[in-house]
């Protein structure tokens, strides 16, 4: 789980709406594409974002035989008008949904809906569970606003009514603005931003109230699960401040929610199997990017774990999450 997909082409958005940074691909070179917000360069992007088969042969080479996809979280455009949000998250979803039809033992999709609209994101996950989607993802914060906003909550109210499973990415840094030398966003943001989106769903109650709603975070959580003694302690120590919207303490939910492997370091993984169980790993690559675990579960063989963590790591927790037994 945890891969990332685009069509090879997307249609001019900015100029179908009329405004706006949107993305699109400029292909210059065979094999390779420049994503483009608006003027500005984001990332070059190469066949293994687009290309199906490429990717079949690619993750074969490390024994994987599915892959669960979703769009880059740039795409998410919650910024724009919701109406053309929805318009292009209908765009994304079709595509994924082509691609599931096209390889239904290959690929499994996550849609993306426009969060900036709780109406307009409940009708189009109503839509992708027609399509037969098993969930979503979602971005950690919407539009600077924490998921805890009341605004939201029917949004996973609904997940939950339509047993859909929901996957939370980092995007839009917070404090990105400031940080913008040595990829400070993606190395020091994402991992703050999962936690953001954890430590509110738990301190807002959304998943007290929600016991049945499947939440699963990129990047193995971010700093969510190192830092839990930190964040207990201040449940603890400052309630006052803290505990002011659901009073049960945040280790309580470490294993009601599921994390993706890609921590690159065994030892980490070690410590959050240990406090999170291993019925709660999924093996999550964020696939093709660079900065993703490239060597599909490779460093997970080699950890000398029991052979059940191992299948359990490998496919039964994505199971568990995307489908609920
Ligand atoms: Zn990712």
């Amino acid at each position: 789980m945890h891969t990332h997909i685009l069509p090879e082409k997307l249609p001019d958005f900015a100029e179908k709406f009329g405004y706006g940074d949107f993305i699109h691909l400029v292909h210059e070179r065979e094999g390779f594409a420049n994503m483009m917000k608006g003027g500005v360069f984001f990332r070059e992007i190469a066949k293994n974002c687009w290309d199906p088969e490429v990717r079949i042969r690619e993750y074969e080479l490390y024994r994987t035989s599915v892959q669960v996809v979703c769009t880059i979280p740039v795409m998410f455009s919650y910024w724009a008008k919701s109406e053309d949000c929805l318009d292009l998250s209908m765009f994304l979803n079709d595509h994924l949904a082509g691609i599931a039809d096209d390889y239904p033992e290959r690929y499994i999709p996550l849609g993306t809906v426009p969060m900036q609209d709780t109406d307009l994101a409940i009708r189009e996950l109503q839509r992708l569970k027609e399509l037969d989607f098993p969930g979503v993802q979602i971005g950690s914060n919407i539009n600077g606003l924490n998921l805890s906003e009341v605004r939201f909550f029917p949004f996973f109210e609904a997940c939950q009514e339509l047993d859909m499973a929901v996957f939370i990415h980092p995007w839009e840094m917070m404090g990105e603005a400031d940080m913008k030398k040595y990829w400070l966003p993606w190395l020091v943001g994402m991992p703050a931003e999962t936690a953001r989106a954890a430590c509110s769903l738990v301190f807002g109650g959304v998943l007290e109230r929600l016991p049945h709603l499947r939440v699963c975070l990129a990047h193995a959580g971010g700093s969510f699960v190192p830092t839990i003694g930190r964040i207990e302690h201040g449940f603890n120590c400052r309630p006052d401040l803290v505990a002011v919207d659901n009073p049960v303490t945040p280790r309580h939910y470490l294993n009601k929610i599921w994390y993706d492997s890609a921590t690159h370091d065994p030892q980490l993984l070690r410590y959050i199997l240990e406090v999170v169980g291993d019925d709660r790993v999924c093996l999550g690559t964020d696939y093709p990017f660079p900065l993703g675990d490239l060597e599909i579960g490779a460093f997970i063989e080699q950890m000398g774990l029991p052979s059940e963590t191992v299948e359990r790591i490998f496919y039964k927790n994505t199971i568990a999450w995307l489908y609920g037994h």
